[in-house]
């Protein structure tokens, strides 16, 4: 990752809360991260936290289809976030779940865990809480803002976040990505392997949340043709668009 001087930086106004959602593969973690470290803004990716609430769970041996047990345990979960988009870290109960939330089991568990609603509203009031910490002067980012990543950010966590956008990327794409990453390959076998991860996950967790289409003044970027630094050139240039240019 690039590390801008400070001169080099986009300057956008103090407080900025950048919303994005979009499917599994649409190059959301990677992008966003690449943007707040371009801004100096912090780093928020509430999909680490549904993994973390799932990790939690299945460690405490809770049946992931007892609604309340599952709500109750995501309740008392002690979860601590570093929010530097260039080392984002995620603890549960002082463990560093940084790498057992990406397992496959967590991936394939996680939706059972995201579709609890009281889950939702235990999660979204943390997120909440982030973003008013990051928009103050006591965050990481000192007040400058936050880019905060997922489903239902557009829609339901941040709906009045001056910048909204939705990372969209055909289905082709988002399998090929994934299908790279998880098993190095994007062959006809490894995008088969592939599938469950990407296009069930997605299905499932589009009953409680609609992260497919983007709700009015929601811009949409879709990087199916772009590689990674043309989609944080496109996503800069959309802030830019309605932040400097704006005022
Ligand atoms: O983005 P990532 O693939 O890590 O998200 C993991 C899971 O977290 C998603 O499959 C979805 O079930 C859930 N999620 C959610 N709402 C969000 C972010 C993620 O339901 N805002």
């Amino acid at each position: 990752m690039t590390t801008p001087t400070t001169q080099e930086r986009t300057t956008v106004p103090q407080g900025l809360v950048i919303a994005v959602d979009g499917p599994s593969g649409s190059g959301k973690s990677s992008v966003c991260r690449r943007v707040a470290a371009e801004l100096g803004l912090a780093y928020l990716d509430t999909g680490a936290m549904y993994r973390a609430a799932t990790w939690w769970c299945l460690e405490q041996g809770v049946d992931l289809t007892a609604t309340d047990d599952v709500a109750a345990t995501v309740r008392d979960m002690v979860l601590e976030m570093g929010p530097d988009p260039r080392f984002p870290t995620f603890a549960v109960a002082g463990h560093d779940v940084g790498t057992a939330i990406r397992a496959g089991e967590i991936s394939a568990a996680v939706s059972a865990v995201a579709t609890n609603l009281e889950v939702r509203a235990d999660l979204g009031a943390r997120q909440r809480r982030v973003i008013d910490v990051e928009t103050g002067p006591e965050g990481f980012s000192r007040g400058a803002g936050v880019v905060v990543e997922g489903r239902d950010i557009t829609t339901v966590i941040a709906p009045d976040a001056p910048v909204r956008l939705l990372l969209t990327a055909s289905e082709e794409a988002r399998l090929a990505r994934r299908a790279k990453e998880l098993h190095g390959a994007a062959d006809a076998r490894a995008i088969e392997a592939t599938r469950d991860q990407v296009v069930r996950r997605d299905r499932d967790d589009s009953t409680v949340v609609d992260f497919m289409t983007a709700a009015d003044g929601v811009v949409t970027v879709d990087s199916s043709d772009l590689d990674l630094d043309q989609t944080v050139a496109a996503v800069l240039e959309v802030v830019r668009r309605l932040t400097v240019d704006a005022t």
